[in-house]
């Protein structure tokens, strides 16, 4: 019985390793039955689990490094988990902004999302301070047990998960995942727990790596992408609209006689303003267009695939829509206004991305010169005007500057 049980062993190795020396050598199946006795074949037996534990762990890491939003991360996350362990459900809590105390749900009931919405946190600080002294992966009864505060833990009793993970960022507690008991109702096992635990210090990794990123492109007041950024994804886009054959646009934005805006109802209604210009700028583009700050009160917006007159339409309705626009204040905030300019380019502009730009500039300085709140479209013929204008608007600055 010994024997065959060690031979099934043996055979499961041999067919999986086809072509391992270590097997086929004569003096090891001259020994075949020492070995067996000495349970060499079941320690290797064992070592092989172990490897395609680490196997799994190492693809799992993988797939949560490929993923670049947090969302790509959970999903990726969740389907690691649920590969190993077919849990009945997962899930995720988290805080989406460090500074910011709402916690925000994500739950995945037999691996697609389901609503949550009675289930109810506010705080994941009482977490914080257990998990701070036990960063790992915990039965829920025993967090429960050890944890105390009724208040905190009732509100996870109504889905009452089978485990509770942590997921630390580099100071906090940035979630924590909540596993549900397994479909086949067999106990989650020590092992598993610590390749639970071992896992979630790749995803606490993907999640900062995903933070720090965001924070390297974008613009911290408005949320949109940075100067910077927007630079790189202009000249990708010059490269591709030769490449592809294709046209695309940019626009750009400043804000009409924003510095009387500021003397008048001070500097943070003027932050409250770009911040709602920049939200009105990202709902009324596509989700492939490349919104920035440039620049103080100055934005542009990146429309690849895009000809004249659709970059055109864009620019007019995001006009109208901030002249339109209430930003609620302590104080009835006036209307504000945007001047735009617009240039188009595609296969045959063969122009550095600064002078895009600056012939962008160039048709927004039209813009104001015949009055702001209007789009001008760059055009042979602007760059005379925009000289002059120019030369007046310095003229006037100088004449300013000489009288104070
Ligand atoms: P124009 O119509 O010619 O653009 O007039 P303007 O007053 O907007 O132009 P100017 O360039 O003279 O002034 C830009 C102002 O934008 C100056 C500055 O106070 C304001 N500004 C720039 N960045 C910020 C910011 O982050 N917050 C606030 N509140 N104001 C800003
Ligand atoms: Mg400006
Ligand atoms: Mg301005």
């Amino acid at each position: 019985m010994a024997y065959h049980s060690g031979r099934s062993v043996f055979n499961n190795i041999m067919t999986e390793e086809k072509g391992d020396d270590f097997f086929s050598n004569p003096q090891v199946l001259d020994q075949y039955g020492l070995l067996q006795e000495i349970g060499l074949f079941k320690y290797i037996d064992s070592y092989k689990k172990e490897i395609r534990k680490y196997q799994n762990l190492l693809k799992g890491a993988t797939d949560i490094f490929n993923s670049t939003t947090v969302d790509d991360i959970m999903d990726a996350t969740v389907l690691q988990i649920s590969d190993q362990f077919l849990p009945a459900f997962i899930v995720f809590l988290w805080r989406p902004f460090q500074n910011k105390k709402e916690v925000v749900f994500k739950v995945y009931k037999n691996y697609k999302m389901i609503d949550l919405s009675s289930m109810h946190i506010d705080s994941l600080e009482p977490f914080e301070v257990f998990f701070r002294e036990y960063p790992k992966p915990i039965n829920f009864d025993l967090l429960a047990f050890q944890m105390g505060d009724k208040r905190t833990t009732d509100s996870l009793e109504k889905i009452h998960p089978e485990l509770v993970v942590p997921i630390f960022g580099h100071s906090s507690l940035y979630g924590l995942i909540l596993v549900g008991p397994k479909i086949l109702y067999n106990e989650y096992t020590h092992d598993e727990l610590i390749y639970l635990g071992q896992l979630m210090g790749f995803v606490s990794q993907a999640i900062q790596n995903h933070l720090y990123y965001e924070h390297s492109v974008r613009d911290v007041k408005t949320g949109l992408f940075n100067h910077g950024f927007f630079m790189s994804r202009l000249n990708e886009e010059l490269a591709r609209t030769k490449r592809a054959n294709v046209a695309a646009s940019i626009i750009v934005v400043d804000v009409d006689k924003f510095k009387n805006f500021n003397d008048t109802y001070g500097h943070l209604a003027g932050d409250r303003v770009l911040e709602y210009i920049a939200l009105a700028i990202k709902s009324n583009i596509r989700l492939e267009d490349i919104p920035s700050r440039f620049g103080g009160e100055e934005f542009t917006v990146l429309l690849p695939d895009t000809g004249r007159e659709m970059a055109w339409t864009v620019a007019e309705r995001l006009r109208i829509a901030i002249a339109s626009m209430h930003v609620p204040w302590e104080v009835p905030l006036p209307q504000v206004t945007i001047s735009l300019g617009i240039i188009t380019f595609d296969d045959c502009t063969f122009l550095p991305a600064e002078e895009v730009i600056k012939r962008a500039d160039q048709a927004l300085y039209l813009s104001k010169e015949r009055g702001r709140n209007r789009s001008t479209f760059w055009g042979a013929g602007l760059l005379f005007k925009t000289e002059a204008y120019l030369r007046e608007k310095h003229a006037q600055t100088a004449k300013i500057i000489a009288e104070k």
